[in-house]
């Protein structure tokens, strides 16, 4: 499947991967914060419940808004590669580029993106 990207969806592709990639870099500083965290204490059955509980912590606050975040930017990279970047997922109308422009991931036009917040 060959779709021609226009030069917009070229645009917002490149914003999208540096997005993507920021927000990878900083999942995996947390990640290596966290790694300190676990490794300045010895090994042993009892350290081994408490990284259990920071891993679960770590996610939690990770999974929350990066998460959600990672997984719009992947959609949109999808929508784009399939030719439907930039068409509302709900109604299915184009959404302006102005918002794209502001959130490169938003997949509802406005009045959706309202309404669904209702
Ligand atoms: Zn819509």
């Amino acid at each position: 499947m060959d779709y021609e990207m226009t030069a917009f969806e070229k645009e917002m592709e490149q914003n999208l991967l540096e997005l993507r990639s920021n927000l990878l870099a900083k999942i995996s500083k947390s990640d290596s914060d966290f790694q300190n965290l676990v490794g300045s204490s010895g090994t042993g059955d009892s350290v081994d419940i408490a990284s259990d509980d920071l891993a679960s912590k770590k996610m939690e606050a990770i999974g929350k808004i990066d998460a959600g975040k990672l997984n719009a930017i992947n959609q949109a990279l999808v929508r784009i590669r399939n030719g439907k970047y930039g068409v509302c997922a709900m109604c299915g109308k184009k959404i302006p580029e102005d918002r794209l422009r502001a959130i490169p991931y938003a997949l509802l036009c406005m009045p959706c993106k309202r309404s669904s917040e209702r």
